[in-house]
């Protein structure tokens, strides 16, 4: 029942950013400015670490892109090629953010998605770094950024998760998922 009002509440949001924003706009996939937060009731404990933490255990890309909102350079990532089955985890904190079942070539050089793995895994917000609002998204445990969500994706959602390679790990079926990330 909650989860379907959050459904449709996100439809909403993003009908509406759909009809104010011509198309070059929704291609994009830049970062915001804003800092995530993670939020609270959620089937697993958040990980929060300092600035300092996260510096050690991110690679200096990573860290650009997870905790400064940043956005890698179209058709840079491996992962927006791969097509193998399997999941993939958030590059900060382990916890899987998406399968392989809803991952598409949208095109655009940044692996994306047509629904996140589970809706409690992923938090959003409103970014407006480009100044016309847009749906930044990220890891709902540790707060990484991961990418925008657009509402011109395929079937059966129309959504398109358009997330930084770099933020997350590709962990092929078969493989053994990571423990989640306790700390440094
Ligand atoms: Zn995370």
């Amino acid at each position: 029942m909650e989860k379907h009002v959050h459904r449709t509440q996100r439809r909403l949001i993003l009908t509406a950013i759909g009809l104010a924003l011509p198309a070059f706009w929704l291609k994009g996939c830049g970062g915001g400015t804003a800092n995530a937060g993670a939020s609270s009731g959620l089937p697993f404990e958040p990980l929060e670490l300092t600035e300092a933490q996260w510096r050690q255990i991110l690679t200096p890309e990573e860290y650009r892109i997870l905790r400064r909102e940043g956005t890698e350079r179209a058709f840079s990532s491996p992962l927006d090629q791969e097509y193998g089955e399997g999941i993939y985890v958030c590059a900060g904190c382990f916890l899987p953010l998406f399968s392989s079942a809803h991952k598409y070539d949208s095109g655009t050089g940044w692996p994306s998605f047509w629904q996140p793995i589970d809706d409690r895994h992923i938090g959003t917000k409103r970014d407006f770094r480009l100044i016309i609002p847009r749906t930044e998204y990220h890891c709902a445990r540790c707060g990484g950024h991961q990418g925008h969500v657009f509402n011109d994706g395929p079937p059966p959602t129309g959504q398109r998760w358009c997330n930084n390679g770099v933020a997350l790990r590709f962990v092929p079926a078969g493989e053994e998922l990571p423990a989640l990330r306790k700390g440094v």
